[in-house]
């Protein structure tokens, strides 16, 4: 049962979350960057903790790259993390179809970037839309149709910095005309970090507009859903129990952990502050919250 209020993470509570804890699961933005920032003390931390033999699994909603890019982009800042331990909402996008056993021969209309479009094409299925709609123009005149390839079974949704109305159009023409369309949504977070000093319009203002347009609720995929939870579960084989969710954002990572029986850790390194956890009308909280991931191996070793 989730804890109705939050503890600061002790010494002796870091030394028992570690020793109960076989695999930590990290959300990337705010817990191990910020945009392309890394935060202070992560590389120790993930080492100290790969030392002592726990499993490290990165989750991400920013569905901007794929795995490969990700693996990347921990490289780059010097992280030792392959693309098997990274699980971004654009590669759940290309599971899910995988594991519903979405036709190879139907196509995939896609509102959102390369991220999203690579994990398709590596799962084998075909796509449309993404970047390459990037320029397209409607012509709002008597007389004109538009036209879109009624192959497309499936929608998905993730950050698009490059939305426009042609892709509006094209996304709601596939879900409202055909009824078997799935809609999916990489994740719904309202903002996100494209850059370490300032907040983003993130993936929900996308999906929005597409639930406006079609009236339709969408299949999200990223946190906090059990989709993506129980697909770790079946591949990694651990215990929900012995598996810690350390997290920046409530309403997804910390939901995500705790909807799955995993422990929780609220980190304060990215958009949740103390008085957002301790605010009246918050009542997600956390079994723990710390300064940032380098508090958990720190306090364990005072
Ligand atoms: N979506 C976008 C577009 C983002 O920029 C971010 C963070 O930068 C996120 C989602 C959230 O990512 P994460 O789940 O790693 O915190
Ligand atoms: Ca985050």
């Amino acid at each position: 049962k989730p804890p109705s209020s939050s503890q600061p993470l002790s010494p002796q509570a870091a030394r028992s979350l570690i020793d109960s804890v076989d695999a930590f699961l990290f959300d990337c933005d705010g817990v191990i960057w910020k945009g392309d920032k890394l935060i202070d003390g992560v590389p120790s931390a993930l080492q100290a903790l790969r030392s002592l033999g726990k499993k490290l699994v990165f989750v991400t909603n920013n569905s901007t790259k794929s795995r490969k890019q990700y693996a990347k982009k921990f490289t780059s800042l010097g992280l030792d993390v392959s693309e098997e331990e990274v699980f971004s909402s654009s590669f759940a996008a290309a599971m899910f179809l995988k594991l519903r056993n979405f036709p190879r021969e139907k196509k995939v209309y896609v509102i959102g970037e390369e991220g999203i479009l690579e994990e398709l094409r590596l799962a084998g299925f075909s796509c449309l839309g993404g970047p390459e709609d990037k320029d397209k123009k409607v012509e709002l005149k008597t007389n004109f149709w538009f036209g879109h390839d009624k192959d497309v079974g499936a929608v998905i949704v993730g950050l698009d910095q490059y939305i426009n109305y042609y892709k509006l159009q094209y996304a709601t023409l596939c879900i409202r005309q055909n009824p078997g369309c799935l809609f999916i949504a990489t994740n719904r977070d309202a903002v996100g970090h494209m850059t370490d000093l300032q907040e983003w319009p993130g993936a929900g203002c996308m999906v929005a507009a597409v639930c406006g347009s079609t009236q339709k609720e969408p299949t999200v995929v990223g946190k906090p859903s059990t989709f993506l939870m129980d697909f770790l579960i079946e591949r990694f084989k651990i215990e929900t129990s012995r598996m810690c969710m350390v997290g920046d954002r409530l309403d997804t990572d910390i939901l995500f952990g705790q909807n799955a029986g995993c422990k929780t850790l609220l980190v304060l390194s990215g958009v949740t502050a103390l008085a957002d956890l301790e605010h009246p009308s918050n009542d997600t909280h956390p079994d723990y919250y710390a300064h940032s991931i380098s508090d958990v191996v720190e306090l364990s070793r005072t």
